[in-house]
């Protein structure tokens, strides 16, 4: 492992630019606050502090350096967190990470491609007299040039010859360009998307990765959308992503809808965290990746019976996986980017408003579509609710559901029971336990030391000269002395290689509370020294208490011994030594 990328990387970006992608910053002396992003609160408990690129919420506890940020925010194991932050440092990664592998190299380049196929899409939609009937349609639709611009909707030809031409243009290889998925598999002569309204869709970075391509003719289909590719796989990527992480974390859920359409619609009305699939149903990745931003959601689906389905799906596979979710009811054949264009903006905030619950959705479907006078009728109510009160990952929760089912079919809750466990099948158990909670222990005037040391590092040169490991009780104490000391002999300097060296998810929150709370920062060198003395002290003391019980067994035994001369010479050198601390030498 390189530790120079580290810290160049380190050195590089500045935690309030990286955070802020993700948390709405305030700047507070020499801190910056916010809304933790890791847990629900109203007022900031979140904290980051340029000067040291640390981050600490005095409410969950979580706190550590950038790529503990991007680590716990984005899901990433190191190596992904390292590429991430590495392509945002402009900092190449060596071998080791597999930064020029032929895959990598051919990811960059379709994106490189799609980037440029965006960005003249764009400028055309905008600027090209022939784009008029789609910068008409748009209009027509209710769509203001804000909105079109911040979703970078496009325009591509209706001459299929333009994107071959323009992309030789580039210098890009014929089978390049076969692979590219901007091509139908018939060949080059054949774009994928000519004549229609480009919307690309980005990746969490904000990369374009694929298009949405919709048609203004009255034949074929309405809507083509960009197949897999080595940069876009469609069950792992949603549409509006990159533009609703902020507003998901500012507002603690999301809004699913059907389509693009809808979520452009959510975002004009200045509903930010709506997002899509694209070409798929609502997948598990999906719903695992939404999960990192999110645990709650808002599923905003057509009013038509293709869409009650839908929602049934959805509500299960968010319960799967830990998210809560509530349904945005509409009229038959309304979706929310009609309800923009015809009632206006107050009409979708209303529908946001009046959201009901899950399970209160689910069973009123289940017993509109059953006769619940019959006993037949009753039972097929248990069956629809039963894939539902599977995945429920609380017992309470399933209990409450069990005993309003019961309620509302007039049964008993046992006989609920009893079906049930006749058709049960093992529920999923996708609760994540969240066992990162720190726990708040007694800080030892060991671990105050090591603390302040790694606060202030110039010091630890003298404090090394002072302390040695086995002065040293406190366990979290002797593991920062030998981070500090490992980073010392590789002259590795900042807080950031400390932590890195010490890899314990603990010791870095309680060092970055303590670095944040700048309980250190004031006199830091006296309470260095003041520490130093008390712990050599300590020390010293103690294996003077050591000797002096050692002298009383070898007395016991034989006087004038070789042990007891040694023992009683080191005594006495442990007195001189606490005598020079008492007069601070
Ligand atoms: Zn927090």
């Amino acid at each position: 492992m390189s530790r120079n990328v580290r810290d160049e990387i380190n050195n590089k970006l500045s935690i309030v630019d990286i955070v802020d992608k993700y948390v709405t910053l305030k700047r507070a002396g020499t801190r910056y606050t916010g809304l933790c992003p890791f847990h629900n609160e109203k007022t900031p408990s979140f904290s980051v502090t340029p000067e040291n690129n640390l981050f600490y919420c005095f409410g969950c506890h979580k706190g550590g350096t950038i790529f503990d940020f991007i680590m716990e925010i984005e899901n990433m194991d190191f190596p992904e967190a390292l590429k991430f932050l590495a392509e945002k440092a402009g900092v190449e990664l060596d071998n080791n990470y597999s930064s020029d592998s032929p895959d990598r190299k051919k990811r960059d380049a379709i994106k490189e491609l799609y980037k440029r196929a965006a960005v003249s899409f764009e400028y055309i939609l905008q600027n090209k007299p022939e784009a008029e009937v789609a910068r008409d349609y748009l209009v027509k639709r209710g769509l203001t040039e804000e909105i079109v611009k911040e979703f970078r909707i496009g325009w591509a030809p209706d001459d299929r010859s333009w994107l071959l031409k323009f992309l030789k243009t580039k210098g890009y290889s014929d089978p390049f360009l076969a692979e590219s998925g901007l091509f139908s598999q018939r060949g080059l002569g054949y774009p994928l998307f000519s004549g229609r309204i480009m919307f690309p869709l980005r990746n969490a970075n904000g990369e374009v990765i694929a298009f949405s391509g919709r048609t203004l003719k009255d034949f074929g289909p309405k809507y083509i959308n960009s197949p897999e590719t080595p940069i876009f796989y469609k069950k792992r990527n949603l549409y509006g992503l990159s533009n609703a992480v902020k507003a998901v974390r500012q507002s603690g859920y999301f809004i699913l809808c059907e389509g693009q359409m809808d979520v452009i619609a959510y975002h004009q009305a200045g509903v930010k965290n709506a997002v899509a699939p694209l070409g798929t149903a609502y997948t598990q990745e999906q719903a695992a990746i939404l999960k990192r931003y999110s645990d709650k959601a808002v599923l905003s689906f057509d009013g038509d019976s293709a869409g009650r389905k839908a929602i049934n799906k959805a509500v299960i596979l968010n319960e799967n996986h830990g998210i809560k979710s509530k349904v945005a009811v509409f009229e038959d054949k309304d979706d929310p980017a009609d309800l923009l264009l015809n009632k206006g903006e107050k009409a979708l905030h209303k529908v946001l408003k009046s959201t009901i619950n899950s399970f209160d959705y689910i069973l009123e479907n289940a017993i509109n579509v059953s006769n619940i006078r019959s006993p037949d009728g009753k039972e097929d109510v248990i069956r629809k609710m039963e894939d539902y009160l599977n995945s429920l990952g609380s017992e309470v929760r399933r209990d409450g559901c069990i005993n309003e089912i019961a309620a509302r079919l007039g049964v008993d809750t046992a006989s609920v029971y009893k079906d049930l466990r006749r058709g049960r099948r093992k529920p999923e158990n996708n609760q994540p336990a969240d066992n990162r909670r720190v726990k708040k222990s007694k800080i030892s005037s060991e671990l105050f030391l090591l603390i302040a040391v790694v606060v202030s590092r110039e010091e630890y040169a003298w404090v090394r000269g002072k302390i040695d490991i086995d002065d040293l009780c406190d366990e979290r104490a002797r593991k920062i002395y030998i981070a500090l000391e490992e980073c010392y002999r590789n002259e590795e300097t900042g807080i950031d290689s400390v932590l890195n060296r010490l890899a314990d998810e603990e010791l870095t929150s309680l060092i970055a509370e303590k670095v944040t709370s700048e309980e250190y920062s004031i006199n830091s060198d006296e309470l260095i020294k003041d520490s130093v003395k008390k712990i050599k002290k300590n020390s010293l003391l103690k294996k003077r208490e050591e000797i002096v019980r050692k002298l009383k067994n070898v007395s016991s035994i034989t006087e004038g011994d070789v042990n007891e001369i040694e023992l009683l010479s080191e005594k006495i050198f442990i007195d001189q030594e606490i005598e020079k601390l008492r007069l601070g030498i």
